[in-house]
């Protein structure tokens, strides 16, 4: 993508840039929620993201309101007062997540790993076999640590173990690779403006028969009006069948450009766009390593492609480093996790980021640590990227 004068590029963990085509769509005149055109776009929407999220038997939610309502739909309607639940933590969301299901009523449980770890297979495999458990949860990429855990492992122990496994995929779903059914994930959630691709304010989520089956089977009413699926379910099903139904006015102008988006994502194709994210990705923390900074996950395994967590040198302080960037026109976003906050930084390149946008950042962070004094060798992190990203060209 091109990026004119007098603008900045953002390159924050969402929202990200979004292509011209979606932010034409949120402009257009605003039609009924139930007029034919309207009624067509809403239903290709729900059919688009079954094939974005790999789950043709899965029951897609379209709600207005950003991730944390995503969370919080799944854990109304799946969470009774008194179930117990297994929170796999690896960051601030999977603390969030914790304090979302105690909310409802559940007993929680919580794994968390060592800063900038993921929590290993056989400690949750461990967990499974020695209580019993309703549901669980794993946040897939923690944007606050940029650590990625093992989405297929966390859905196949679900399946063994029959416990409903809830997958947060705000920072990865349509970057990272996700395959809600064959890996057997009950919720894979997400928002619109991370990877997806549209600017913040929708509430995404696929649910699988099963976690539709537990809601049915609820003894508890939901304590939540707004998050309840029986209110929701009806009217996903009316737009598929392409006919009016309405219960909270649904944001006409954001699915429209969500429409635009889903077809872009299926035209790139899912897996060109997967490796796409790591291509870029990649490149981009092969450029931080060859400055000489540290990544927040020790190891490249749990490393998000969608985004990067990164250590400071000690003499740099984030909020002076992100205003020398911001005189390059590149945003980035500062530490989030309270033990690291001032001393990291986070970089998202998800959705519709090019190499030039990896470069210039990779060349702009080279620019903002040589201002505020760090000893650097330039080009260095540049040249790693721009190889890493030429390694297959002849
Ligand atoms: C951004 C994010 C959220 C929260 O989404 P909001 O839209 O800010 O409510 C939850 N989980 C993860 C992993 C995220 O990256």
């Amino acid at each position: 993508m091109t990026h004119g004068k007098g603008r900045s590029l953002l390159m924050i963990p969402g929202p990200i840039e979004f292509e011209p085509a979606v932010l034409q769509a949120l402009g257009e005149p605003t039609t009924s929620h139930v007029s034919a055109g309207f009624i067509e776009t809403f239903g290709h929407v729900l059919e688009q993201m079954r094939d974005v999220w790999f789950s043709p038997s899965g029951q897609p939610f379209v709600v207005a309101g950003s991730g944390t309502l995503a969370m919080d739909m799944a854990g109304a309607n799946l969470i009774e007062p008194g179930d117990h639940a297994l929170v796999v933590i690896t960051g601030v969301f999977g603390e969030r997540f914790a304090q979302l299901l105690e909310r409802y009523g559940a007993k929680v449980t919580a794994i968390r790993a060592p800063l900038g770890q993921a929590v290993e297979t056989a400690e949750i495999e461990t967990a499974l076999s020695e209580a019993s458990y309703k549901l669980m949860t794993l946040t897939h990429v923690d944007t606050s640590t940029g650590v990625r855990s093992d989405a297929q492992a966390f859905g196949k122990m679900g399946r063994k173990h029959g416990v409903l496994t809830v997958l947060d995929g705000v920072c990865s779903v349509a970057g990272e690779e996700i395959r809600q059914d064959e890996w057997g994930i009950d919720v894979v959630l997400t928002a619109s403006q991370k990877a997806i691709g549209v600017p913040p304010g929708l509430a995404l989520l696929v649910a699988s028969p099963r976690a539709i089956d537990a809601f049915a089977n609820r003894k508890a009413p939901v304590p939540n009006y707004y998050a309840d699926w029986e209110k929701w379910l009806p009217v996903m099903a009316a737009y598929e069948k392409r006919t009016p139904s309405y219960f909270g006015t649904p944001p006409v102008n954001l699915i429209s450009a969500l429409a635009v988006s889903l077809d872009q994502i299926v035209d790139e194709g899912m897996e060109a766009r997967f490796a796409r994210h790591h291509r870029l990705g990649r490149a981009f923390q092969t450029g931080v390593d060859a400055l000489g900074l540290r990544h927040v996950p020790s190891v490249e395994r749990n490393r998000a492609v969608t985004l990067s967590a990164v250590y400071l040198p000690d003499s740099a302080e984030s909020a002076a480093l992100r205003s020398e960037m911001a005189r390059s026109g590149i945003v980035i976003a500062g530490g989030l996790h309270p033990e690291i906050r001032e001393k990291t930084i986070r970089i998202g390149h998800m959705g519709a980021v090019g190499p030039t946008d990896v470069l210039g950042t990779l060349a702009a962070l080279e620019r903002a640590l040589l201002g505020l004094g760090c000893a650097m060798d330039p080009g260095a992190g540049t040249l790693a990227g721009q190889k890493a990203l030429t390694q297959d060209m002849s």
